[in-house]
């Protein structure tokens, strides 16, 4: 079943989860509802891709109400297809929100076990990775690209909160809205890449189509890489939706031909009070 519904024309949430846990806000924007113009229309929430700054903080402002989280509660990296993942306290709030300059470099995920934090990553293609482990209150996020998908930042996620105490059997994981196999044609260079993460027996998530390209499932791996880390697969999550597939509602990096916005995944507990 998809885990991902539309709750607005701005936003998705893993639906499952945020029944189950209320105080939870988790999910992934569209490109619908904002305020950005020509090949970032409309709802683009990056601030490094070349549109105006003033309209991503407009649309930062917009979902910031929608999701009734402060702008000033919220922290952002800079991505550069790492595994780099840091730790999120109160501290770093608004770290990012406001500005690309102030975010955290050489970053590609985030934890925190801390309410009223919105810990976001930014996607048109690449796969947002969502993590949970509820007995211990931590939430997590991941930006797995090609490179830090082979390069396993799933696996780092789930290492990190094993140094917290917390072992692979009680993490929850979403594989979120990303670019498809069909949609996602590479070279042997990737593969190549690939094939080093995999085992003999395994089930490749790559076809050869034509003299040296291959589609690839980043999802699939992704999945394959959190199972082998010791998730259980009963606790992964996957979404069908393809960021290229579906030009209606998602930018895609491949598709657009690298003039796009971007969207936002946001996980982040509200403070109790909020519930009252
Ligand atoms: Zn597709």
């Amino acid at each position: 079943m998809e885990p991902f519904l539309l709750q607005h024309q701005s936003y998705l949430t893993i639906e499952s989860w945020v029944k189950q846990f209320p105080n939870l806000i988790a999910g992934i924007t569209t490109k619908n509802g904002g305020c950005s113009k020509g090949s970032f229309g409309n709802l683009n929430l990056g601030y490094h891709v070349g549109d105006a700054i003033g309209d991503v903080c407009a649309n930062r402002t917009k979902l910031a109400e929608l999701l009734q989280i402060p702008l000033n509660r919220w922290v952002g990296a800079e991505q550069t297809h790492d595994v780099s993942i840091k730790k999120i306290t109160k501290a770093d709030c608004g770290r990012g929100s406001d500005s690309y300059d102030h975010s955290f470099k050489g970053t590609d995920g985030f934890y925190t076990s801390e309410s009223d934090i919105l810990l976001t990553l930014c996607f048109a293609d690449c796969v947002p990775l969502f993590f949970i482990a509820p007995d211990k209150h931590m939430i997590g996020t991941a930006h797995a690209g090609w490179k830090g998908t082979v390069h396993k930042i799933g696996r780092h996620m789930i290492e990190a909160w094993g140094k917290e105490g917390i072992n692979a059997q009680q993490i929850f994981v979403t594989i979120g809205p990303s670019i498809c196999g069909k949609c996602y044609i590479v070279d042997d260079y990737v593969i190549n890449f690939v094939q080093n993460t995999l085992e003999d027996n395994d089930k490749k998530p790559y076809n050869l189509i034509s003299d040296g390209q291959y589609s690839l499932d980043l999802r699939e791996l992704n999945k394959q890489i959190l199972l082998k880390a010791g998730v259980p697969d009963q606790n992964i999550l996957m979404t069908d939706f393809c960021t290229s597939c579906d030009h209606k509602e998602f930018f895609s990096h491949r598709r657009d031909q690298g003039q796009t916005g971007r969207m936002l995944s946001f996980i982040g507990w509200k403070e109790r009070a909020n519930r009252l």
